[in-house]
């Protein structure tokens, strides 16, 4: 695959990160129009619901991309899916004939402000990458308890917030929580002082599920994918998580990027996963490559200060694929619908700054990381704005994600103190 060329000039450079080849899917609105559905290409935003209304993407009858959400297009299934990327593509490649009334419904990026894509109706959180599994255990019960004896097994998960996830360039709000360091009698009641990211990919379930999937069903069923930062108190979490497992730690904030980037664009950077240490069951094998090659970068800003690199990583670091967690999700018979949220799972490489959590970087606290502006860092601080970066790298092209991006406020009084 190289890079289509587009008439809209901007989508052609090879760092473009929304040339033709990619085509994700956003909602939109203008200082004049409703939030609606629109698609990237370049630094501009096709106006769907404006290009439907206009009779330029006949697909059904009924009028998909006048709502603010892509939930009605999950619905419709991949063979639909496949007649609007095809469709799109053709109204988008350089020398189609409907530019000249195409041009009118574009509307620049930089004038439109981004909505969540689509109806979180569920969000699952997965604990899949060996690496932050192995680095975490290790932390929290000691380098021969590091990996649970099932997680070579299955895809740990639990079942998050939907209500909780919010859009990039959402501001966040420091929690307050109920502590217990390992050295204190009693737990007390204060603002987190260890709040942490963790960069993730999110996949969007697309179409609904009744009893156990396959790999392959399962692998079907995603309509696509977006960064994902489950923002993550590790001094609640370190108190409340046994036996159940995170509750609170995990439920202030997760942002998500505006852009939904389908499946079909990731198509050319399917990777294998890694080697099994143990076999797997039948029902959560691998049927081909089931990971892709996406660069993964954390960018720490403190208040009014440049950014700094903070980790680089890449999602073939995975264990388990979203198709396998999905499928694993389904074994119970647990229905799925359109607009399930699955996050991955902390992505760490082997490497020290491959870590995608402070908590990994820092290790615990013990080792803080110092930026290019000389402050350290062990855990986020009041004003840092954390943005997670993606891209698939193609021969001439990029596949870009669209930043996911959140700057951290002061907790606010003692919300009980009133
Ligand atoms: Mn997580």
């Amino acid at each position: 695959m190289t890079l289509l060329n587009s008439w809209v000039a901007s989508a052609n450079a090879p760092d473009a990160p929304f040339p033709l080849n990619n085509l994700p899917y956003g909602v939109f609105s203008t200082a004049d129009s409703d939030p609606r559905c629109g698609v990237a290409i370049g630094d501009m935003i096709l106006d769907l619901a404006a290009a439907e209304d206009a009779g330029l993407i006949p697909l059904t009858e009924a009028l998909l991309f006048d709502v603010p959400f892509w939930n009605e297009v999950m619905e419709e299934g991949p063979a639909l899916w496949a007649a609007l990327r095809a469709r799109l593509t053709e109204l988008l490649a350089e020398g189609a004939p409907e530019k000249a009334e195409l041009e009118a419904l574009l509307v620049p990026q930089a004038e439109a402000e981004m909505h969540l894509p689509f109806l979180v109706s569920e969000f699952t959180d997965f604990y899949a990458s060996k690496n932050h599994a192995t680095n975490v255990g290790t932390m929290f019960r000691g380098p021969e308890n590091a990996l649970p004896p099932n997680w070579l097994h299955i895809p740990i998960g639990y079942n998050g917030r939907a209500s909780s996830v919010v859009v990039s360039g959402t501001e966040i709000r420091r929690p307050w929580g109920q502590l217990k360091g390992p050295n204190d009698d009693a737990p007390r009641w204060a603002p987190s002082a260890r709040f942490d990211l963790e960069l993730e990919m999110g996949a969007i379930v697309g179409t609904a599920s009744d009893g156990p999937v396959t790999v392959a069903e399962a692998d079907a069923m995603i309509f696509g994918y977006v960064l994902l930062n489950d923002w993550s108190a590790r001094d609640i979490q370190a108190w409340e998580y046994q036996p159940l497992g995170p509750f609170q730690a995990k439920a202030t904030a997760t942002s998500i990027s505006p852009w939904i980037v389908t499946k079909a664009a990731l198509e050319p950077f399917r990777t294998d996963t890694p080697a099994r240490e143990k076999e797997l069951l039948p029902h959560l094998k691998d049927c081909g490559p089931m990971l892709y090659d996406i660069e993964l970068e954390v960018t720490l800003a403190p208040e009014g200060k440049a950014p700094s690199t903070i980790a680089r990583t890449n999602y073939k670091e995975m264990y388990y694929s979203s198709a396998q967690q999905l499928a694993h999700h389904t074994t119970s018979g647990c229905p799925m619908n359109p607009g399930d949220l699955l996050g991955s799972g902390t992505i760490s490489g082997p490497e020290k700054h491959q870590r995608g959590a402070l908590l990994e970087l820092s290790w615990g606290g013990k080792e803080p990381i110092t930026l290019d502006t000389g402050e350290t860092r062990s855990f986020l601080e009041d004003g840092d704005t954390l943005t997670l970066h993606g891209a698939a790298k193609g021969a001439g092209y990029t596949i870009g994600f669209g930043d996911c991006s959140g700057t951290l406020l002061p907790a606010l009084a003692d919300p009980y103190k009133r």
